[in-house]
């Protein structure tokens, strides 16, 4: 009994978060029905519809009740709370729970788009999780008497492609195993399926689960954003069938918390040297393509689906092409900025929709899955003496070609069946086992008490908490404060009660001093640990007030709470968020997040948000870990990228402290580098072998690297009038500062190249006279002057109109001087308005590109220093020679384009006036000669035709008509 039906998706839209109400940030979405509409923040006719099985619109309606809910605001309210969402999404999850199908639901979005919020939810507006796990145990209570009923309870998190046991974090290092099972497909081997048996019990367990991911985000340095969570529900029903036998009727539910989809492809990698981008998030591209092929194939095409890419998509491949009913949320941001991630997630949810699954019933008799298993392993067994290694293994990738039977391959066979056939005796063993058993041996191991004593104390007891960057872990470890000294270090053991294992977390780093009078204080141990209190460095004894923000290290944020301080006083309620924590650091180092500004600034505010604690990490680790590299934050005007337009970028500073070379960044290089930084650190801390070889090293560059020096802008509008341009240019870099000079013509030619000179005279009087023409001109860059000796391997490279690929000169080297005496010509047979419209408004941005070379000098300088010694002098986050432009400290100089349109205009200006003095000279001498030949009357075509002409010695001769006539 397969029901195939297709993947259902819902979208949601969250509300503007404080930040996008305080800046006034346009709304792009709007929803009708089951439509979804997404408009370009910048062109209001560009809206695009898309349809989905439910569209919930959560962006407005809605009003805070005194228990925190979120409800609609009136009842005709749109607002589509945790409720509604609920009993769509919720429900049918529920229903075939209970019918026996297996059901996933998984949530995809950008970070900060509401995926938690949907699928886990927030303290009193509960998710689909809480909510579907309250309503399964009501419906098992009321149904007690027929039946007996077993549900387990796992969550799982997989974290760089690793899959880590929540419930069981300290299980192994290396994470579990995923493995295939030919009836249940694949599964994470060893994962704890906790028994509960009501929804506290699940409550806790998710808690506890939740607790375990702060904890792997906090201090093993794990950027949450980019882990999968997946809770798994197992749910059997037992009971007699019609004919009377045992039977098991199981359902497994997988409810799905992605990793944030933003950067999956927009990672700006070059090259495959780091496998940046892409394999960073591995699990989420597969999850891409497979979604991608798994729609091709509903179209009927024959397309492979690669489900064993990632451990992700192992995972999911029922939920996605086999027994499963499946539901995808897409939530979405409504905010402008956001318009590029949310019409790419509405993109992949209309892929997805299309994806057929086919759910069956898991039904059985007891004894026939007992028999099934017995065989089953019986088989296996056979399979193992016999050697005969099965199709699957020898064909690993499943692309039809059998891959070489190696002694590896071998040996992970053997392995792969021993885990089955255990898979196989465990799952008897539990058939086997009666209810009251199962309860014995699951309350042995139920429940962490240290949680639930803690959430009591931190209600009378000064305490301090964790701020993370994704909401829903923050607040989720709490140390409570004993009487006298609590020391934070990095080691567990006698020196520190609390331990904070972080980059620059020394072995004792801080105390935390609490009073006989209720008073705490804190101090660092010595001027090497950094302390903040709220976004100001300490150094002596400080004395700490209710709701101090605390930084350690670079990136350990906690608040301090000190409640009977806070009852004596009345303090108002007041929840301290990781932004408001963040913007306070920003502000202490110069940099204010104003609320005004239009989207281009909200946008460039958010980056640095996001960058400058990630640089101050990267920095912490480079020094832990002595790498001889600090990192500096760019704000890099679009002109100085050679981009004629656009919006400012943070972009990420490279200094290699050994060489003296430099890299500029992109944003996103940077934080998949950190990403790297963060995995090799942890490595370090665990004491593993941590150092990689240069070419994976993400603090490495390789000096073979291209690097942008400089730019020079070209203003094209001589060639607009069929006017030359020879000019000397400023070659600006990435600061705004002149490197060097380079000189360039443009200059018109004929289709030879032949190139014309004023005799020629082409000049022409409006840009719209060459439409229609034949229009040819050689760009010449003959050299460039004075560039800093360090760079090899120079060449320029430029993009003339629509040409697909960019021109480039030759590569010169070892000069600061380079000759590059390049020319090339460009004919446009005739020419259109718009090249006449590009000509006359264009600039050409030509780049100069290079390698760095190693200054001797430099490295002997380093001899005997440390990281450490180095960063000491200077530990500014923001590149030094930054200048101030907007309260922001700005990089990019743009480069002033009046200066280059008056140097033209004044070209133009003088071409006119000659051609005018030509004509006036060809009148005088006319006259004169009329004169001479004592002429009283010209005729008026004589004039025209002389004022017509277009050299002067077309002129001459008509002149010299006159004398012909008597
Ligand atoms: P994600 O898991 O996608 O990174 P979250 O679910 O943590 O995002 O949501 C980010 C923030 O937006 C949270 O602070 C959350 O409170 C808020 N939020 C998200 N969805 C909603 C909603 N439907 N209503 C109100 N607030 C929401
Ligand atoms: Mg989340």
């Amino acid at each position: 009994m397969a029901e195939e039906e297709n993947l259902k998706v819902a979208v949601r839209v969250r509300p503007f978060n404080k930040r996008e109400l305080g800046r006034k940030a346009k709304n792009v979405v709007s929803m009708s029905g089951q439509v979804t509409n997404l408009t370009h923040p910048d062109d209001p006719e560009d809206t695009k519809a898309f349809t989905y099985d439910f569209s919930y619109w959560s962006f407005d309606g809605s009003k805070e009740q005194a228990d925190g809910y979120f409800a609609k605001d009136s009842p005709g309210s749109r607002y589509a709370d945790q409720e509604t969402v609920y009993k769509d999404l919720g429900g049918g999850v529920l229903s075939n729970a209970w019918a026996g199908y297996n059901s996933t639901l998984f949530a995809y979005g950008q970070t900060g788009s509401g995926k938690s919020w949907s699928v886990i939810g927030y303290g009193a507006n509960k998710g689909i999780v809480p909510l579907f796990c309250n309503d399964l145990f009501r419906g098992i209570s009321e149904n007690k008497e027929q039946k007996e009923f077993e549900v387990r309870f796992s969550m799982l998190e997989i974290y760089n492609e690793v899959v880590h046991d929540l419930l069981n974090p300290n299980k192994s290092k290396k994470g579990l195993p995923v493995r295939q099972h030919p009836k249940k497909g694949f599964y994470a081997e060893g994962l704890k399926m906790a028994l509960v048996t009501n929804y506290q019990e699940i409550e806790q367990k998710m808690n506890e689960g939740t607790v375990n991911r702060t904890i792997a985000s906090t201090n093993m340095n794990a950027t949450s954003s980019r882990a999968h969570t997946i809770v798994g529900i197992n749910f059997i029903q037992k009971f007699k069938n019609a004919a009377g036998q045992e039977t098991a009727k199981q359902a497994v539910i997988n409810l799905v918390d992605l990793a944030g989809s933003e950067r999956v492809e927009s990672t700006g990698a070059t090259g495959s040297r780091l496998k940046e981008g892409a394999a960073i998030n591995l699990s989420l591209s597969s999850l891409g393509n497979c979604i991608h092929a798994l729609a091709e194939r509903s179209q009927g095409r024959q397309v492979r689906v690669p489900f064993r890419d990632s451990k992700l998509t192992r995972l999911l491949m029922n939920a996605l092409g086999g027994n499963s009913k499946t539901i995808m949320i897409a939530a979405i941001s409504p905010a402008d900025i956001n318009y590029e991630e949310t019409l790419s997630t509405l993109r992949f949810a209309d892929r997805a929709k299309q994806i057929k699954t086919k759910a069956t019933v898991n039904e059985d008799p007891t004894d026939k899955l007992l028999r099934e298993l017995r065989e089953e392993n019986d088989r296996l067994k056979k399979m193992m003496q016999g050697g005969k290694i099965d199709k699957d293994f020898i064909d690993a990738d499943g692309d039809g070609v059998d891959d070489r039977v190696t002694e590896d391959v071998k040996k992970k066979w053997e392995e792969e069946m021993k885990a089955r056939m255990l898979e196989n005796e465990l799952e008897m063993a539990n058939m086997k086992k009666s209810y009251e058993e199962k309860l014995r041996m699951a309350k042995k191991d139920f429940v962490d008490p240290t949680i639930a004593k803690k959430e009591q104390e931190k209600q009378t007891k000064p305490h301090i908490y964790n701020l993370n960057v994704d909401p829903i872990l923050s607040g989720r470890i709490i140390h409570i404060l004993n009487p006298g000294v609590n020391t934070i270090g990095n080691r567990k053991g006698e020196e520190s009660n609390i331990t904070m294992i972080s980059p620059s977390i020394q072995e004792q780093h801080a105390e935390l001093i609490l009073g006989k009078d209720g008073k705490v204080s804190i101090k660092p141990v010595n001027t090497d640990c950094r302390v903040l209190v709220n976004g100001s460095p300490i150094q002596g004894d400080t004395t700490l007030c209710h709701n101090d923000r605390l930084v350690f290290g670079a990136t350990q944020l906690w608040v301090f709470q000190n409640p009977p301080e806070s009852k004596k006083a009345k303090l108002p309620n007041q929840t301290i968020t990781y932004e408001y924590a963040q913007e306070e650091i920003a502000a202490k180092s110069g940099v204010n997040m104003t609320s005004g500004g239009d989207a281009d600034m909200a946008k460039l505010q958010e980056d640095l948000l996001e960058v400058m604690p990630a640089v101050e990490e990267a920095n912490s680790i480079s020094e832990e870990l002595d790498k001889l590299v600090k990192f500096e934050i760019l704000m890099v005007a679009p002109q100085v990228l050679g981009k004629p337009t656009g919006k400012t970028e943070v972009q990420v500073k490279m200094k290699n402290l050994a060489n003296g070379t430099e890299f500029v960044w992109t944003k996103e290089k940077f934080l998949n580098r950190l990403y790297m930084m963060k995995e090799m650190y942890q490595k370090y801390e665990d004491e593993d072998e941590w150092q990689k070889p240069e070419e994976e090293d993400p603090f490495q560059e390789s000096l073979d690297t291209e690097v942008h020096i400089g730019t020079v802008q070209v203003n094209l509008q001589p060639l607009a009038y069929n006017v030359e341009l020879k000019e000397q240019l400023e070659i600006t870099n990435y600061k705004g500062a002149d490197v060097g000079m380079m000189n360039v013509e443009l200059i018109p030619c004929d289709s030879k190249g032949h190139e014309y000179t004023e005799a020629d005279d082409k000049f022409v009087d409006a840009p719209s006279d060459l439409v229609g023409k034949d229009v040819n001109f050689k760009v010449k860059i003959h050299n460039c002057r004075g560039l800093p000796n360090k760079y090899a391997d120079m060449y320029c490279t430029y993009k003339v109109y629509l040409e697909e690929k960019e021109a480039r000169t030759k590569a010169v080297s070892e000069t600061s001087n380079p000759n590059f005496n390049h020319s090339k010509i460009y004919s446009f047979s005739p020419a259109t308005e718009q090249l006449a419209d590009y000509l006359a408004k264009g600039t050409l941005t030509i780049k100069v590109m290079g390698k760095q070379r190693v200054r001797k000098s430099a490295m002997q300088r380093i001899n005997g220093l440390t990281t450490k010694d180095m960063l000491k002098s200077d530990r500014a986050v923001f590149s030094k020679t930054a200048n101030l432009m907007n309260g922001f400290q700005m990089n990019g100089r743009v480069v002033d384009p009046q200066k280059q349109s008056i140097i033209v205009e004044l070209l133009l200006m003088k071409k006119t006036q000659a051609r005018l003095q030509q004509k006036v000279d060809s009148i005088r001498k006319l006259v004169k000669e009329a004169e001479n030949v004592s002429k009283v009357r010209v005729s008026t075509s004589l004039l025209k035709e002389v004022l017509q002409a277009n050299t002067p010695e077309q002129a001459d001769q008509l002149i010299r008509k006159i004398t012909g006539f008597p």
